[in-house]
């Protein structure tokens, strides 16, 4: 095991990093590489738990941290808060994201892919056709499940014309009727009803170390915005304690109505005010506001946010 080479995605994992990290299992193995493993770092979502039981396969293991010298893979994420513990100590071989690169360095040379499509799964998918190796029904499965869950069913301005081709040609291959099956999978990530407002707050966070600043943008998806926010005062208690413990200059929890690709945002912190440069709109009395047409962090939420530090 020692020889094992680790693949995982981003903490707070969301069905791309798991899904692609499998993906890139066995599409090394289908490429001669048999000491490869997918790994993840932290629980799997509902959304997530769906394509896995859908396809009947275990989640890959749980890691908390990685010893010194461990050679490992990254998908899906780049950023050291959003890695593994002691990734400074360990052995990156590869990298395949589409996510901005920051504060990136590595001792060794490596395999870099980064590529600004919608879905890291859209990479994997291009590289198995590229490679022109086979892609099995399981495989075109869980990459559909990834493109769906990070392109909210084709909807998000994130999603390119590469996303698109692979979701047709993996729908093909799947046997299924995409849309369906999206629709589903993505309806049951947004029950949150048995989640405490921490586990909310947990999901899909994504930390952010910049100029100074440390601030934390959660996120999650939901069929009818109401919901989620009917809880504002429990979910805003929990992120002043997540301000607290980790000593946040701004958390930002972004409730997103998958339905109608609008999202209300709760921003707490001493530094709430940035988020109203951010995006030109004052925050209403309960520091929450509508931005309407806005689903994705990555495209729509971090770079004004980022921009405006
Ligand atoms: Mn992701
Ligand atoms: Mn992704």
């Amino acid at each position: 095991m020692e020889d094992n080479i680790l693949i995982f995605g981003h903490k707070n994992p969301d069905t791309d990093s798991i899904c692609s990290s499998i993906v890139e299992e066995i599409l090394s193995k289908k490429r001669g590489t048999n000491n490869v493993k997918a790994v993840r770092l932290g629980k799997i979502n509902k959304e997530t738990q769906f394509a896995l039981d859908y396809l009947g396969i275990e989640a890959p293991e749980l890691i908390e941290k990685v010893e010194d010298g461990q050679k490992v893979i990254l998908v899906d994420h780049n950023e050291a808060p959003q890695s593994v513990e002691n990734r400074e100590n360990a052995e990156i071989i590869a990298v395949i994201d589409h996510h901005r690169i920051s504060d990136f360095n590595t001792v060794k040379p490596l395999y870099y892919t980064a590529k600004p499509f919608g879905c890291t799964s859209t990479i994997l998918y291009e590289e198995f056709k590229e490679l022109n190796i086979e892609i099995e029904k399981k495989e075109a499965i869980l990459m559909l499940s990834a493109i769906i869950s990070d392109t909210l069913l084709l909807k998000s301005p994130t999603c390119t014309e590469h996303d698109l081709k692979a979701f047709e040609a993996l729908e093909k291959i799947a046997g299924i009727d995409a849309k369906d099956y999206g629709l589903k999978m993505l309806k049951a990530g947004t029950d949150t009803s048995a989640l405490s407002a921490k586990e909310i707050i947990d999901l899909d966070a994504k930390e952010f170390d910049e100029k100074g600043k440390k601030i934390i943008v959660a996120q999650v998806n939901t069929a009818d915005i109401n919901d989620v926010f009917s809880r504002k005062e429990d979910l805003s208690f929990a992120m002043e304690k997540e301000i607290a413990d980790k000593n946040l200059n701004l958390c930002i929890l972004v409730i997103t109505d998958i339905i109608n690709t609008n999202s209300r945002i709760i921003a707490l912190g001493k530094d709430k005010e940035l988020v109203e440069k951010a995006f030109n709109q004052k925050l209403d009395v309960d520091d929450s506001m509508l931005l309407e047409g806005v689903v994705s962090r990555k495209k729509q939420i971090a770079p004004p946010l980022l921009a405006v530090l």
